[in-house]
């Protein structure tokens, strides 16, 4: 996924691709040899929330997918084009968890060099719903704050994006409705 040498042939016209630099300051890209269309390789927009129930607990799903198969993670998922952050992660905590959800800040945004996935990610209050899990997941449980599987976590921006939460770290939005 992260590999643009994945992609083979022109999405336009089906010429086949080849790396041109383009700009000395930027990395090679794949240019199709027929029509000249460059392929930018954009990166890739996930949301996630981190939701606490009433009691206080946070609310955690265990992969049944690869990458991270069998570990931890908050309700999450790529963003759709045209979709908004906000309605994205609502949209998300419903499908993955079952529980409908208020935003209540931005915790931070988290990239790393060579991943395509820019996380952002939500502090977040259980209004509604049941706990549930959809496809994507084995389970679904509310964790003490004190007994998070910090050993078991699906991705280093699951570990951050709680560590930062923990730790207080709240963002206000502007518009959280979507
Ligand atoms: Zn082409």
């Amino acid at each position: 996924m992260d590999n643009p040498d994945l992609y083979r042939f022109c999405p336009r016209c089906g010429g086949p691709l080849e790396r041109r630099l383009l700009k000395p300051t930027e990395p090679e890209r794949p240019v199709c040899a027929r029509c000249g269309f460059i392929y930018y390789i954009d990166p890739k927009i996930a949301v996630g929330t981190i939701i606490a129930t009433n009691a206080g607990g946070l609310i955690l799903v265990r992969r049944a997918i690869e990458p991270g198969y069998g570990k931890w993670v908050f309700p999450g998922g790529y963003v759709d084009r045209g979709e908004s952050l906000a309605t994205a992660a609502v949209r998300e905590a419903r499908e993955e968890c079952g529980l409908d959800i208020r935003l209540d800040a931005l915790v931070n945004i988290y990239s790393y060099a060579g991943r395509a996935p820019v996380i952002v990610v939500y502090a977040a209050t259980a209004v509604g719903g049941t706990l549930a899990i959809d496809e994507e997941s084995l389970e679904s449980a509310v964790f003490t704050r004190d007994a998070l599987p910090w050993d078991d976590l699906a991705f280093r921006s699951t570990h951050e994006g709680l560590r930062d939460y923990l730790d207080g770290l709240r963002h206000p939005v502007h518009d959280v409705k979507g």
